[in-house]
């Protein structure tokens, strides 16, 4: 029943009919798009939402193609993925908040294959019995780190659980007082172990650790000895770490493993490209370390995944472990990362085919350059009122990889001369309103945009033309 008729006393136009407004061209396209059940529910939304104004005598209007619009415009913006592709501008390459590593194009298109058609996961081709899905990567696991074994699992979180619990579990675990972190995302070392269900012995001091501090807590009760990356900080001046190389023949002698969890897990030397030398993954392997744990979406470059190299016997255990049912991977990112660990046995391409490294490596002479090409884009985008300068930067490689390595960048800085910050927040929040958001910086009363992490120049500049248009039909909000 259409409640608007019949009480309709002045020469206004009555509230339509649901069926009216379904009878419009804009109704007609949202019905095509999102279907009757929806495109009616949103009408008679937008009718009830119309109704207490329109009682009250208010001029507004409520033509049946006006109410159609405005049911078709929230159909569209409601229909907009939560997760969305944005710009990274910030400035941190394996931004965790932004998704870390981009896929490298053989690995989209592994995962593409795997996700439409069935595949040989857990099937062996060569005698039709069961397979394993860990044997995808686990030959090419072991000849790029040169260890005996490996397992993959959902995230190194989830390695360093399996390891504590399979190898620790109601027994004690070592570990320097330095190196209990705690990195982003609640992922606390002690709370972890406790999970694991495994006792956590601290040994040494927070500057400094000594062989002989692991070597005094060893009792019956111990079960492994462990060294954690300190991945988002470093302690500097009177320090002393306990390097693995030099833990790996106390652990020999006293029969027990040493478990490294590397964090972001490298596979080449970065020295190579411009970086800083990160210890890898075959470092830690060649040190003695028994086992190594490591992310998949960090500095390796592939799809989030947690990876466990070292001994075959203690990978045995690992895999045999009811936990990891409820950790392994599924065929898309086994697919994914099966084709980004073939991609580093060439080495001398992986630059141009792993985005990750390509990113990282992006010389900064070539990104102040670019900053140069983009300035007038972003002038023109910002308008007057703005500031716009290209300004020498300092990316982060991010997600727990050397914390402190500055990478000499490119990029823009805007700033809002004689406005406080008020400005520049309204100005990075319509960057990320656009449909492709754009997201930067601010440091230092300005909105810095970091070129080095940008993937795709053509996405930016029709943001950048889309804020334009934005910005000219705002009210002009400072002088
Ligand atoms: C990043 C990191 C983790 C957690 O890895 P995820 O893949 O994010 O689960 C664990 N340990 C260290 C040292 C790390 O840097």
């Amino acid at each position: 029943m259409d409640q608007s008729s019949g009480i309709e006393t002045s020469d206004r136009a009555p509230l339509p009919s649901v069926d009216r407004v379904l009878a419009t061209d804009a109704a007609r396209v949202a019905t095509e798009r999102f279907g009757r059940p929806a495109t009616v529910a949103s009408v008679r939304a937008r009718i009830a939402e119309a109704r207490p104004a329109w009682r009250a005598g208010a001029a507004i209007d409520v033509s049946p193609d006006r109410i159609a619009a405005i049911a078709l415009a929230r159909l569209e913006s409601e229909d907009v993925p939560s997760q969305r592709r944005v710009i990274n501008l910030t400035g941190t390459v394996l931004h965790t908040n932004l998704g870390r590593a981009l896929i490298a194009e053989e690995a989209i298109a592994a995962v593409t294959a795997a996700m439409r058609h069935p595949t040989s996961l857990e099937f062996r081709l060569s005698d039709g019995q069961r397979g394993e899905r860990d044997d995808h990567v686990r030959g090419l696991l072991r000849e790029l780190t040169g260890a005996e074994d490996a397992v993959a699992v959902n995230n190194n979180a989830a390695a360093v659980l399996l390891t504590l619990n399979s190898l620790s579990e109601g027994r004690e675990t070592i570990v320097s007082r330095g190196e209990l972190i705690e990195i982003g995302g609640a992922f606390r070392m002690p709370s972890i172990m406790k999970r694991a269900g495994a006792r956590l012995v601290e040994v040494g001091t927070t500057n400094r650790t000594h062989v002989a501090d692991y070597a005094d807590a060893i009792g019956p009760e111990t079960a492994l000895l462990m060294k954690v990356h300190p991945s988002n900080y470093r302690i500097e001046g009177f320090t002393k770490e306990v390097r693995a190389a030099e833990l790996a023949p106390l652990a020999r002698e006293r029969g027990l493993p040493l478990v490294d969890d590397l964090g972001s897990g490298v596979l080449v030397d970065l020295s190579h490209y411009g970086l800083e030398r990160e210890r890898t993954v075959q470092d830690a392997v060649a040190d003695g370390a028994d086992l190594v744990t490591f992310s998949g979406d960090k500095l390796l470059g592939g799809p989030q995944a947690g990876l466990v190299v070292g001994r075959a016997d203690l990978v045995k255990r690992l895999a045999k472990n009811h936990l990891k049912r409820a950790l392994r991977l599924d065929k898309l990112r086994l697919a994914a990362l099966e084709a980004t660990l073939k991609l580093y046995r060439d080495p001398d391409r992986l630059t141009e085919r792993l985005p990750t490294l390509a990113l990282l490596s992006r010389p900064a002479d070539q990104l102040k350059a670019l900053a140069g090409r983009l300035k007038r884009a972003v002038e023109a985008a910002v308008g007057p009122a703005y500031g716009v300068e290209t300004v020498d930067l300092a990316s982060q490689i991010g997600s727990g990889a050397l914390p402190l390595a500055q990478i000499p960048s490119g990029g823009l800085a805007i700033s809002a001369p004689g406005e406080s910050g008020a400005a520049l927040l309204r100005l990075a929040a319509a960057f990320r309103s656009l449909s492709v958001p754009v997201i930067g910086r601010i440091a230092e009363d300005r909105l810095l945009l970091d070129l080095r992490a940008l993937d795709d120049e053509e996405a930016l500049l029709a943001s950048l033309r889309e804020l334009k248009a934005a910005m000219a039909g705002e009210a002009p909000s400072c002088g």
